[in-house]
């Protein structure tokens, strides 16, 4: 921690959480607004943006940064995980082979191969600072044989995208750091070989793949054996870790990178992060640091007082509970976006409290 990760358009301090902009876009907000809250860099979905508006309209406007106009860090992710999920839920669209993912989007759609050096060259055509590797996740809980093949497909995928990208980086004259994803399950011996053979290949940094949490609500421990069998100073990136107790716990194991819809996701369906205490100066406990207010609840309808004391964000420091219960109940647009922003805020603050921890 207290590293800054160098990027082409500006520096992350680490530990960063980057809000996902899957469609290149914050839901409800602009610029401005994720400025305000403290947004060092966003996080955008290869499998959405080629889908719609396409890598040829994004790279006609310079890339993600021109077509969108956020001049900060992107990070994009591979879509791996995407067509992964699109075969899990109907195995008939198609199958995982050697070479890399042969799917239909829909029955009777178009077939695509999705292999490793089309996932680095979408990637660069989207133009993000930072880019992930085609890696193959599956279940946590499936057999031993499975998660090996699994590892296997990652680490032969991670080479190949490694000689791609260095195709790419000829052609384009650009390097966006690379990342490559761990994966192995729940399975510690093989997350500890996975992440020692990507090691030997080398990257900028390491995601974790697979399912950061069990059922139980409680962070796996293959979060924190990746993060010790990856040489020391390597930037880790926890994919899909974003519960704020998760944060806070995968920041300690040494996690600098961080992205998820939770805080996003949440906002619009009024689930409000709301801290116990000031950060300045203290240390986050467990999950006694913070409480989840529930916007719609009526206890709210007369609340004249602001949603979170501590909280300096747009509409903690302007509108009253009470007001921000009524944009919700008449689902009114702009009650979603001060809902972000302020969910948004809630989780700077908290990044900036493990900066200051570290410090
Ligand atoms: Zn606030």
């Amino acid at each position: 921690m207290g590293a800054t990760l160098q990027t082409g358009h500006g520096g992350l301090e680490l530990p960063a959480f980057l809000p996902d902009a899957t469609r290149g876009v914050i839901r409800t907000l602009d610029w401005g607004d994720a400025q305000g809250c403290g947004v060092s860099g966003i996080c955008v979905n290869t499998f959405h943006l080629q889908n719609r508006p396409g890598a040829t309209v994004i790279a006609a406007a310079g890339g993600i940064h021109g077509f969108t106009g956020w001049s900060g860090p992107v990070l994009s992710d591979s879509g791996g995980f995407q067509v992964f999920s699109l075969l899990q839920g109907d195995p008939n669209l198609g199958s995982v082979t050697a070479r890399g993912f042969v799917y239909r989007a829909a029955r009777g759609g178009r077939k695509v191969v999705f292999t490793p050096e089309k996932c680095i060259h979408q990637q660069f055509r989207i133009g993000a600072d930072a880019i992930v590797c085609l890696d193959h996740c599956v279940w946590a809980g499936l057999d031993a044989g499975t998660q090996r093949q699994a590892v296997e497909n990652t680490v032969r995928w991670a080479r190949r995208c490694r000689d791609a990208y260095e195709v790419e980086a000829a052609n384009s004259r650009r390097r966006p750091l690379l990342f490559a994803v761990v994966q192995g399950g729940n399975r510690l011996d093989l997350r500890r070989e996975c992440a020692e053979r990507l090691a030997e290949v080398g990257f900028d940094g390491y995601g974790f793949g697979g399912w950061p949490v069990d059922a139980g609500g409680q962070l796996v421990e293959a979060v924190d054996t990746m993060a010790r069998y990856l040489p020391r100073g390597s930037c880790l990136w926890g994919l899909g870790i974003g519960k704020p107790e998760h944060v806070v716990a995968a920041a300690r194991m040494g996690y600098g990178l961080f992205d998820c819809v939770i805080p996003t996701r949440d906002a619009r369906h009024g689930r409000l992060y709301v801290s116990a205490h000031p950060f300045d100066g203290r240390r986050l406990r467990g999950r006694d640091f913070y409480r989840r207010v529930y916007i719609l609840d009526l206890k709210h309808v007369r609340a004249d007082v602001p949603l979170d004391p501590h909280c300096d964000c747009a509409c903690c420091t302007r509108h009253s509970l009470a007001y921000l219960h009524h944009l919700y109940a008449i689902r009114e647009p702009a009650g979603h976006r001060l809902g972000t922003v302020h969910n948004l805020r809630f989780y700077a603050r908290m990044m900036q409290a493990l900066k200051d921890e570290a410090a």
